[in-house]
């Protein structure tokens, strides 16, 4: 069955950080707003639980943790966004996307890291202090035993390089509960239940053609102007799809991650604060740059017990001794949790597989350059030697990469060959081959900061958001 929809000002595909806050302005200013999305549903996923089929305890146990607590945040995209990969990547289709289970770590990107990025520092920065109320972004939240012995450790070594401070937290806060809160307005609709499949741009509008997840009906929706914000897979996955760029090799980013469970040598016996409530988090930046941007990011947190039996295949004594032996242990480890920035690579890349009919597949390549490699080793040494002097005796060191901060796929345009035109956006988040699509995620972004990036996602999708804006009033102006 096919039907047609009715017309909107702007379409924005996907719920997530980046659709959220580049709809909102768009909506604040009274346009007709539509949201098209997964949309899977919070409130059905105890009944979901059968239909994740390919849920399983991978090597590194991420799909594990997820499945139980929120299994409709990852439910379906093993069928309907396929990827093939050498490594594990999560992704989305609920109401809220991937801001359902995030942990709401923010942080600020620098000057030279907005810029490494391709995004203009000024207008991002503007964002960075709206983005802030909008969200109640939290710079006080108490720190635990473990936060308040470490920063009193810190405070004691004059000597150190390296800067550790205390992160800003958005708690709790969910994209989903922010679409509530807009569907009470008239100019906009949430378009739940939905797989874009392809867009195309006409000469007066743009069609975004789709199937409903549960029935497979097909749709065509109309609009003056589309902003793709499905999260920089999906995004991408829908350009390549719509320009038939199939095998065609586009950039994908995703960081290094040594995540390192320490024994924090001056909690040893003394109570630590009670399990509930949210504590504060510190972090350790670099002070050294990399290509330009800070070197390294490290997360220092308490062991979340619930997490134990992720401990278990990286210790080499029988299960039934380690098991209890790290359930002592765990009040007294803290997890450094170190992330590395994360650059253009030939040998980390995505491109679309064309299969049987319309199925396709996105292949997703992460190999790390021997540069790379050595260069963290090198950092690690380093970083090692901050840790002792906090009183943190590594355990273990388990070397990994990051499943859920990623970025990539379309270029910026301002250091793009000529090849990859097709893929890359303008100054505006405009997608260079069209002139009414706009992408709001991290897709265009050029390399992949190793602090969190989701404050700047929305930053720059209410950036985004708000150039759409100015064309449409900039068109009326002229019509009148
Ligand atoms: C466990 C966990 C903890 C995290 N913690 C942090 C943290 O502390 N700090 C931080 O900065 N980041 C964190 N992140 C990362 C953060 O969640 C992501 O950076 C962020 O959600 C990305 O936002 P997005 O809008 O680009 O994409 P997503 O959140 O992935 O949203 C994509 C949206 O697009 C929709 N969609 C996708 N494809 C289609 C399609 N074809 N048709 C229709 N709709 C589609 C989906 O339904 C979804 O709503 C965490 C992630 C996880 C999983």
């Amino acid at each position: 069955m096919s039907t047609v929809n009715n017309q909107f000002d702007v379409v924005v595909v996907g719920s997530g950080p980046a659709g959220v806050h580049a709809a909102y302005p768009l909506i604040k200013a009274g346009l007709r707003v539509a949201m098209i999305d997964g949309g899977l549903d919070s409130k059905k996923q105890e009944e979901k639980l059968q239909e994740f089929p390919d849920a399983k305890l991978t090597k590194s146990g991420h799909y594990y943790d997820f499945v139980k607590e929120s299994s409709y945040v990852f439910n379906k995209t093993y069928e309907l966004l396929p990827i093939k990969s050498n490594i594990d990547i999560i992704q989305s289709l609920a109401r809220g996307g991937l801001s359902e289970v995030w942990h709401g770590i923010c942080d600020f990107f620098s000057e030279n890291e907005l810029v490494a990025i391709g995004l203009p520092s000024g207008e991002i920065k503007r964002e960075y202090k709206e983005i802030s109320k909008l969200i109640k972004l939290n710079f006080r939240t108490p720190l635990d035993l473990h936060g308040r012995l470490l920063l009193e450790k810190a405070k004691g070594n004059t000597h150190r390089k390296n800067s550790m401070y205390q992160v800003p937290l958005v708690f709790p806060y969910r994209t989903n509960s922010f679409i509530e809160e807009l569907r009470r307005l008239k100019n906009f609709v949430y378009l739940p239940n939905q797989l874009v499949y392809s867009v195309k741009e006409k000469r007066n509008h743009v069609e975004i053609q789709s199937f409903s997840i549960d029935k497979k009906d097909e749709s065509t929706a109309r609009t003056s102007f589309l902003i793709l914000a499905a999260g920089s897979i999906n995004t991408t996955r829908i350009i390549l799809r719509s320009f038939k760029l199939y095998n065609y090799k586009t950039s994908f980013l995703t960081k290094a991650n040594y995540f390192v469970p320490c024994l924090h040598l001056r909690s040893l016996g003394k109570k630590n604060d009670s399990k509930k409530g949210k504590y504060g988090q510190l972090v350790i930046s670099s002070k050294e740059s990399n290509r330009g941007v800070d070197s390294f990011f490290i997360q220092l947190y308490r062991l979340n017990p619930l997490f134990l039996h992720k401990g278990l295949p990286y210790i080499s004594i029988p299960k039934i001794i380690a098991l209890p032996l790290l359930s002592v242990l765990a009040p007294y480890v803290v997890i450094a949790d170190i992330k590395f920035p994360a650059f253009e690579s030939k040998m980390t890349f995505c491109k679309l597989k064309k299969e049987t009919g319309e199925k396709d597949t996105l292949e997703i390549s992460f190999k790390e350059t021997n540069k790379d490699i050595l260069r963290h080793k090198r950092e690690y040494n380093k970083i090692r030697q901050q840790l002792w002097s906090l009183g943190l005796f590594p355990l273990r060191t388990i070397f990994g990469y990051i499943t859920s901060h990623y970025a990539g796929g379309v270029f910026s345009k301002q250091t793009q060959k000529k090849t990859q035109k097709m893929l890359s956006v303008d100054k505006n988040g405009k997608l260079y081959k069209a002139n009414k699509i706009y992408i709001a995620d991290s897709s265009s972004w050029k390399i992949l900061p190793a602090k969190p990036p989701t404050l700047t996602i929305m930053a720059n999708a209410a950036r985004v958001g708000k150039n759409v804006l100015k064309r449409i009033n900039k068109n009326k102006d002229l019509q009148k």
